[in-house]
């Protein structure tokens, strides 16, 4: 589960790692009492103005604005609130913004320069072991580093019966070219955003920029912070901090019906049972000259009700020119299945596309026989490769 900004620091912070602080506004106004209250607590002189969505690259997308007046906390503020956002991360729609964060301005005069670091913390799947990923070239696209300069982006891997040891702290600090105070903030900032990272049950942190101030303070100017779904049962706090606003609304409502839903940019729907069986129908619609326009697991319970509710949610996106039904009855009947087609087809009125139903299993002939008597623009098919010349048939129409 993706979060904000402003609560990922806010999470980061109770771990004691630092962070560029800041208060969380709504309106202009609520942004200027922040501005206001985050002077008397930290005694900045400026302010940034910082769209809260759910992507990054806000900056390039003028969503991160330095404000060095009250008015201008004001000006800005009222720019950004209500503004569709568009980013690099975002798709050309972009993303409306609903709340903005009033932080304090960290890169200010001093006796030294300010650097910008990247720093994540993530799963490595090869070794099943966490890793904190780090680079001098923070500030910017990391994935264009990646790709252009992978040698400047160290891994360190960290034992999960041990922790981040002290040398590995030290071996960061070092290798992103740090000295005296710094190097020293530096081992406890990234100590304690390790032990963050585990406490939490996140999935990945990514720090970009970690920023070393001009008097060697080491703090988290950014902060995305995936959090594991599957652990949110030990984190009631945190659950309560998803954003469904966020969220694409057709995912949230299959969610509700507990039904694992993705939607694709193709043009067949599918309504698969089992995610193993949903992706190699996926792979049957490509072959077909189709794409897929969504991953759809009704799961192990396929009735009429489910059928339903899962046709509703393909309907809902106008790219989709025909609909693949795929379902394996196994412990659910295929007469069953077929039935609960029937009777979706009907409680719906007039589907709008063509729908073919491969149905293979127990009771798989009196299935197709359901289909097939019951009157409806509906294709049946009991072999895959029949389902899938049908797909590109009805796709030539
Ligand atoms: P992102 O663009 O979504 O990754 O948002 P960030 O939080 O990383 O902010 C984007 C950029 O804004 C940073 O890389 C900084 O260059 C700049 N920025 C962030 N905080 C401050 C600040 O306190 N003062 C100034 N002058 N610039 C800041
Ligand atoms: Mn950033």
């Amino acid at each position: 589960m993706n979060i904000h900004e402003y609560q990922g620091k806010s999470i980061l912070k109770s771990f004691g790692v630092a962070i560029q602080e800041g208060i969380v506004a709504d309106t202009p106004e609520q942004a200027v009492a922040a501005a206001k209250e985050l002077q008397a607590q930290t005694g900045t002189q400026w302010w940034v103005v910082k769209a809260q969505i759910h992507a990054g690259g806000r900056g390039k997308g003028g969503g991160v604005k330095l404000a060095k007046s009250l008015d201008e906390v004001n000006e800005k503020a009222s720019n950004i609130i209500g503004m569709q956002l568009v980013t690099p991360q975002t798709g050309p729609q972009g993303k409306k913004v609903n709340k903005v964060l009033i932080a304090q301005d960290v890169y200010y005069p001093g006796p030294s320069s300010t650097s910008e670091f990247y720093m994540s913390v993530l799963l490595n799947r090869q070794t099943g072991r966490n890793i904190v990923m780090y680079s001098t070239e923070g500030g910017m696209d990391i994935e264009e580093v990646a790709e252009k300069t992978p040698h400047l982006i160290f891994k360190e891997e960290i034992d999960p019966k041990t922790g981040l040891l002290p040398f590995q702290a030290r071996k960061i600090a070092f290798n992103l070219g740090l000295s005296g105070n710094a190097f020293k903030e530096m081992t406890k900032f990234v100590t304690a955003l390790c032990k963050a990272y585990e406490s939490t049950d996140s999935s990945m942190f990514e720090i970009n920029p970690v920023l070393k101030t001009s008097d060697d303070k080491i703090i988290a100017v950014d902060a995305k912070v995936n959090l594991d779904e599957n652990a949110l049962y030990r984190h009631p706090d945190y659950a309560a901090m998803r954003d469904i606003t966020e969220e694409d609304p057709t995912e949230v409502e299959a969610g509700e019906h507990n039904l694992n839903y993705v939607k694709l940019d193709g043009n067949v729907g599918c309504m698969v049972n089992g995610a193993g069986l949903a992706m190699a129908t996926m792979d049957i619609i490509k072959l077909a000259g189709g794409d897929p326009a969504n991953f759809l697991d009704v799961g192990g319970t396929a009735n009429a009700a489910r059928v339903e509710q899962a046709f509703r949610i393909i309907l809902k996106d106008p790219n989709v020119k025909a609909i693949l039904v795929n379902i394996f009855g196994g412990i659910v009947r295929c007469d069953r299945v077929a039935q609960g087609v029937v009777d979706a087809y009907k409680s719906i009125g007039e589907i709008p596309v063509p729908i073919i139903v491969r149905l293979q299993g127990t009771n798989a002939e009196e299935a197709k026989k359901i289909i097939d008597e019951s009157g409806l623009k509906v294709y049946s098919a009991i072999q895959l490769k029949e389902a899938a010349d049908l797909v590109a048939d009805v796709l030539k129409k």
